[in-house]
């Protein structure tokens, strides 16, 4: 079944110019393999590359080696009705990937593509398979049959089965430069200071165009300013988690880590050392998180609190630890 969320640009980003050119490459001379696992942090245009790189197999008249958007081919992917292309997808968030859908999949890689050239499968996000669905893409990802590209989008640091990964030739996406990212953002928002946005969004630039365009932007200034309170121990965890309510707690989660990080970054580049109490709360986070996404945790309201606490306690540890010198 076809998604009404296809994207519809297909042209690689301008900072997946390397990565282009790889897969042109090995397009070129034959190498494509036939499952391909695109990896790496979340908001980086992963999906839109992936659906590039479809678009540049079904594309009846490339232009310099890029999908023209005008031919039959482009058109029908554009339009979300290429018969030879299959994509899966999460329909609500928080929900996986069925065994079934994988069926589905591996049935339409037994057919004869309808317009005699690749077909296409793409599986986004990867790690939303469930155990079984995962098993059951084993057999296809091992047999894709004839001119058929499997691509499987993956956030770093997810779950997926080694079954899975070894089957796939892997690609790793890096965090974009902040050059090519800044340019690109001066062409898609406006804010006064693009650094600070980018740094907000942890260096991500889908998402900086997010939490600038949604009033995300705000959120973040008013988490930012609570976990200073709470810091300076003006605020306690319990009325923190209280402020922060009207909040989603996967976007508290989100913004924490990615403040989490950059602290970590900005400690690293100036060759300082990042004490272990910054890595055991990066820790906390990243598990609540996973616990947030599964639905494990019965009470994320709870689970921000246990977080604000974590982060009370590393400015503890901070402030009673003598000064961190580089070198
Ligand atoms: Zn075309």
């Amino acid at each position: 079944m076809l998604s009404k969320s296809l994207t519809q640009t297909f042209t690689p980003y301008p900072w997946q110019g390397n990565e282009w050119e790889t897969f042109s490459n090995l397009l070129d001379t034959g190498k494509l393999p036939h499952a391909v696992l695109i990896s790496g942090p979340g908001e980086i245009g992963k999906r839109q590359f992936a659906m590039a790189l479809a678009a540049r197999l079904f594309c009846q008249s490339l232009l310099d080696g890029r999908p023209c958007l005008q031919c039959k081919g482009c058109t029908l992917l554009a339009g979300g009705s290429h018969p030879d292309f299959f994509l899966l997808e999460l329909a609500d968030k928080g929900k996986s990937i069925s065994v079934d859908s994988i069926r589905e999949l591996a049935e339409f890689t037994t057919k004869t593509p309808m317009l005699r050239g690749w077909r296409v499968a793409l599986i986004d996000p990867a790690e939303a398979m469930t155990h079984n669905a995962a098993n059951a893409l084993l057999k296809t990802l091992e047999e894709p049959g004839r001119d058929t590209l499997l691509i499987l989008v993956h956030q770093q640091r997810a779950e997926l089965l080694p079954t899975i990964r070894s089957r796939c030739q892997s690609f790793l996406f890096p965090v974009p430069g902040q050059a090519l990212t800044i340019e690109w953002l001066q062409s898609n928002v406006e804010v006064e200071d693009y650094v600070d946005l980018l740094e907000k969004a942890c260096w991500r630039p889908l998402r900086a165009v997010r939490i600038a365009g949604d009033g995300a932007l705000d959120q973040i200034i008013q988490i930012e300013k609570v976990l200073a309170d709470v810091a300076a121990g003006l605020l306690s965890p319990v009325l923190a988690a209280e402020q922060c309510k009207t909040i989603p707690p996967a976007e508290l989660l989100e913004s924490v880590l990615v403040q989490q990080s950059n602290v970590i970054a900005a400690i690293v580049k100036e060759n300082g050392t990042p004490s272990r109490g910054h890595f055991l709360f990066l820790d906390q986070l990243i598990v609540a998180r996973r616990q947030l996404a599964s639905k494990t945790n019965p009470n994320p309201q709870l689970l921000i609190e246990e977080l604000l606490f974590g982060w009370r306690r590393l400015q503890s540890q901070l402030q009673s630890r003598p000064q961190s010198r580089p070198g």
